[in-house]
C-alpha cells in the first residue's frame, strides 16, 4: 500500500497542495499550526471516510471555501488507484470517487487505501474509559474482518432495541413478551463478537508484548487481559458454549436489567487491560510507559494486517517522538523500515537522513 501523490483544494489550511510521495518515509516537518496533522487527517479521511478529529465535516472546509476536494493516487493491490472526495458545506451530501467514477457511499472504497494511525489522542486507549479501548478493537477488527463488521452492526441494532424494551416495559408490558427473543439474538451475535476479538486480541497482546519489551531496551514487560461477559470462562470456547453462558448471564441480570432500564450484560461492556510490569498502566503508567504501549498496540495492530491481507497498510505517526527518551525514539524510527511512513515533526534533528522530507508552512509545500 502506497500514496503517491495527493491534492488537495480548500481543505483545512490547505488552499492547494500538490504533492508527491515516496514509498518509504516521508517526513513532513513543520512548526507548530502550518498544516502537518491536517494533512494525515487528508490521508486518513480517503482511508477511512471519515475525519479523526471531528465528526463535523464542515470543519473540514477551508474557511470561506464552497468545496474541499481531496484526491490522493495510491498503489495497491499492485494497481494504480485514484480516490477522490469532494465536500460541501451545509446538508449538500459528499461526492467519492475512484478512479473518476462515482461511488454511490464508502463501503466500495473500504480496504482501498488501508492506513494505521498513531495521533497523542491514542493515548486515551490506555488512559481513558472502556469505551475507547472498544472502539480501537472494532475499528481494527473491521478493517481486517467484513464479517466482523456486518455481526457488529446487527448487534448494535438489537441492543438498541432491548434498550428501548428496558426503558418503556412499564408502560408498555407487552414488550416483555419479544425481550427473550432479543436476548437469544444478542448472545448469539454477541458470542460471534466475542470470538472474532478473543482471537484477534491473543495475536495484538503477544505482538505488543513484544514490540514494547524492545521499545524498552528489554525494562518492561506488558501483559494484557481481554475482559468480557463474567460467565464466560473461556472466549475462544467454541460458539455454542459462549452463546450459553451469555444467556446464564442475561438471566441473572434479568431483573437487575429492569429495574435499571439499562443493558447490564453483553460485549458492548467489553474492556482489557494493559499492565506494565505488573501495574496497571492507566492508574500508573508513566507517560513515556503509556505512549510506547500505544505505539506497540498501533505497531502491532499494522503488522497483524499485513500478516493477514499481505499488504501493508500507510502507517501514519503524527508527533510521535516527544515524552520518548533517545534509546526509545531509536527504537522506533528503526521500525520504520518496512512500508510506507508518514511521521510529523516540528524540528528536523537526527530524522532527516529517515527519508523524503517534505516542509510545511501555511498550508503550503517549502522548497527545500
Ligand atoms: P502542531 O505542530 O501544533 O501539531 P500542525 O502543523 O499539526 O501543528 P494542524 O493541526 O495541521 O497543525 O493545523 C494547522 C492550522 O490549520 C491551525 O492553525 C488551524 O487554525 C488551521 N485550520 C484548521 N481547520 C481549518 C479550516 N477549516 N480552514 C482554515 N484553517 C483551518
Ligand atoms: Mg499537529
Amino acid at each position: 500500500m502506497e500514496i503517491e501523490a495527493i491534492r488537495l483544494r480548500g481543505f483545512r489550511n490547505y488552499r492547494a497542495l500538490d504533492a508527491a510521495f515516496v514509498p518509504g518515509v516521508n517526513l513532513i516537518l513543520g512548526d507548530n499550526a502550518q498544516g502537518k496533522t491536517n494533512l494525515l487527517e487528508a490521508i486518513t479521511y480517503l482511508s477511512t471516510g471519515r475525519a479523526f478529529r471531528t465528526r463535523k465535516e464542515q470543519e473540514l472546509i477551508l474557511f470561506g471555501s464552497d468545496f474541499a476536494d481531496l484526491e490522493a493516487d495510491v498503489l495497491s493491490k499492485n494497481r494504480d488507484k485514484t480516490i477522490r472526495a469532494v465536500l460541501f458545506p451545509g446538508r449538500k451530501p459528499r461526492q467519492l470517487y475512484l478512479n473518476g467514477v462515482k461511488q454511490k457511499n464508502f463501503t466500495t472504497l473500504e480496504g482501498e487505501l488501508t492506513t494505521v494511525l498513531f495521533c497523542p489522542e491514542d493515548l486515551s486507549i490506555l488512559k481513558a474509559g472502556a469505551e475507547k479501548r472498544r472502539r480501537f478493537l472494532d475499528f481494527a477488527l473491521c478493517q481486517l474482518r467484513p464479517g466482523y463488521s456486518r455481526a457488529l452492526q446487527e448487534y448494535q441494532r438489537l441492543l438498541d432495541h432491548k434498550s428501548r424494551i428496558l426503558k418503556d416495559w412499564r408502560e408498555r408490558p407487552e414488550y416483555l413478551d419479544i425481550l427473550p427473543d432479543f436476548n437469544l439474538r444478542l448472545a448469539q451475535f454477541g458470542a460471534v463478537l466475542i470470538a472474532y476479538r478473543a482471537n484477534y486480541f491473543e495475536k495484538l497482546s503477544r505482538l505488543t508484548a513484544e514490540y514494547h519489551r524492545e521499545f524498552s531496551g528489554d525494562r518492561e514487560e506488558i501483559t494484557m487481559a481481554y475482559h468480557t461477559v463474567s460467565t464466560v470462562e473461556n472466549p475462544l470456547a467454541p460458539r455454542s458454549q459462549v452463546e450459553q453462558a451469555i444467556l446464564q448471564h442475561q438471566e441473572a441480570h434479568l431483573r437487575a436489567e429492569l429495574e435499571s432500564g439499562q443493558c447490564l450484560t453483553g460485549p458492548h461492556r467489553d474492556d482489557f487491560e494493559v499492565c506494565c510490569n505488573g501495574l496497571s498502566l492507566k492508574s500508573f503508567g508513566s507517560q513515556g510507559q503509556v505512549r510506547t504501549a500505544a505505539i506497540s498496540l498501533k505497531l502491532s495492530e499494522r503488522e497483524i494486517f499485513r500478516d493477514d491481507t499481505g499488504e501493508e497498510p500507510v502507517l501514519l505517526l503524527d508527533d510521535v517522538l516527544s515524552e520518548l527518551d533517545d534509546g526509545r525514539q531509536d527504537f522506533l524510527l528503526n521500525q520504520l523500515k518496512s512500508g510506507q511512513v508518514f511521521i510529523t515533526c516540528c524540528e528536523a534533528r537526527k530524522f532527516t537522513k529517515l527519508g523524503s522530507v517534505t516542509h510545511i508552512a501555511g498550508g503550503q509545500l517549502q522548497p527545500g
